[in-house]
């Protein structure tokens, strides 16, 4: 079978790579990919928004499934479009995919079900708004109700701060219409963690847990990027506490789903903040595969991807045994130099071969220059993964993997899993 991957970040380039282990799959198309998409996948220049071109092009080459990346293409219809020209695709239509792309509806919709997650109000005046949050303690949490590429939310620790990011979202409309509304949320405290899964409607599989590194910095200091690192499994998390959060958070939301006529079909990503008592509540939804947490994920599957794709878009993952390695896998992020604030691009990269098979090297924002060499493109360029019996050695693979790449400008986090460690 011939597939369609659309986007062109780490997250594809896994995928890609995932989907390439297939028996079944033939030949795999990526839309637009990237340069180390190009060793996995034929590179087609289509971006991810020009539906008809897409779907002409999945048609004409007849490809059985099409797998659609990014969380913007989806909260604008990508699926219901290449559907409704006769393509299977994996992810979520519109309706579903709006559990990541309103965050009004996705509190009221666990609001409706009794799902845990913080307390909140939303709000489409300012004022309103304003008034109450002055009567909220700190520190508060401020959520612009649509997609921000990652950036809208900001948890305040004063009072100044909480103002700014209302006025910034409602009056200066910094990220546009996404902050018509705004939800103002309870701060939980505690850890982080993410749960992905497989999700037909009601059949809910879940993807070994991961953890990320939102900040730039070492120690969570710095502005709030994409994702700087990530590691699978969590060995200082009790799976009691996972399997709580799939059983109360996650089965029962893709049961909502369903109760709501909107049934989830693909991957349905759980940002998860564990209390200190233990209990997982939930930070947010997301309607696709994270990246970096793809990174770590996907390494640890042993079982056939695109298996799980056909099965999950035939409503018949339940009859499907979905089987992982014990192994540890730890994701370190190379961004270019001012990332997340402008960066520069078209930076060689040297290195990328050099020795060392312990590990995989997913290109996120990468180009070929024009000698043909391999250049940076994006913000977030490589993520370097390091496989290991444990956090520690999977995580010493990924740093030695990483400190012999280089590009003028790279700036990494060298303590992605430390915590781990220190928590073991
Ligand atoms: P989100 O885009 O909703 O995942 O939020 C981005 C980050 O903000 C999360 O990964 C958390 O670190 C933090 N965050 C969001 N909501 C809360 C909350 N209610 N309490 C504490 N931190 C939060």
């Amino acid at each position: 079978m011939d597939i369609l991957v659309i986007g062109g970040g780490g997250r594809e380039h896994a995928i890609c790579w995932s989907l390439s282990k297939s028996p079944k799959a033939d030949k795999i198309y990526c839309a637009p990919g990237n340069a180390g998409i190009a060793e996995v996948a034929e590179c087609v220049p289509i971006g991810v928004f020009e539906f008809d071109k897409l779907a002409t092009f999945a048609k004409e080459k007849e490809v059985g499934l099409v797998v659609v990346g990014p969380d913007d293409p989806l909260a604008a219809g990508i699926v219901d479009v290449l559907e409704g020209e006769g393509l299977k695709v994996f992810g979520p239509r519109k309706n579903a995919a709006e559990i990541e792309g309103s965050k009004a509806f996705m509190k009221d919709l666990l609001h409706k079900y009794n799902i845990p997650t913080a307390a909140y109000r939303k709000f489409s005046d300012h004022a309103e708004a304003l008034t109450y949050l002055r009567e909220q303690p700190l520190p508060i949490v401020i959520k612009a109700d649509g997609l921000a590429a990652g950036k809208g939310v900001t948890v305040a620790y004063s009072r100044e701060e909480a103002e700014q990011a209302l006025e910034d979202m409602m009056v200066s409309r910094i990220f546009g219409e996404s902050g018509s509304q705004v939800v103002i949320e309870e701060f939980l405290a505690g850890q982080e963690m993410s749960i992905l899964a497989f999700v037909d409607g009601e059949t809910v599989r879940p993807m070994p847990a991961a953890q990320d590194h939102k900040p730039v910095f070492d120690g969570d200091k710095g502005p709030n990027t994409g994702g700087m690192g990530t590691y699978s499994p969590l060995p200082h998390i009790d799976d009691s506490i996972i399997r709580e959060a799939v059983e109360k958070i996650i089965v029962p939301t893709a049961k909502a789903m369903v109760s709501e006529g909107r049934p989830f079909r693909g991957v349905l990503f759980a940002g998860l903040m564990i209390s200190p008592d233990g209990t997982p509540k939930t930070v947010e939804f997301n309607a696709r595969f994270g990246d970096p947490e793809t990174q770590v994920v996907l390494p640890r599957l042993k079982s056939d991807l695109l298996e799980i794709f056909l099965a999950a878009v035939e409503g018949r993952l339940e009859s499907l045994d979905i089987q992982w390695t014990d192994e540890a896998a730890v994701c370190v992020v190379l961004a270019s130099e001012g990332y997340p604030g402008s960066y520069p691009k078209g930076v060689p990269i040297a290195g990328l071969d050099e020795g060392g098979r312990e590990g995989l090297i997913f290109h996120a924002g990468t180009a070929f220059g024009p000698d043909g060499g391999i250049v940076t493109s994006g913000g977030r360029v490589l993520g370097v993964v390091g496989l290991g019996a444990g956090i520690a050695e999977a995580r010493e693979a990924a740093y030695a993997k990483a400190n012999r790449i280089s590009f003028d400008g790279k700036q990494n986090r060298t303590d992605i899993a430390a915590k781990a460690l220190l928590r073991q």
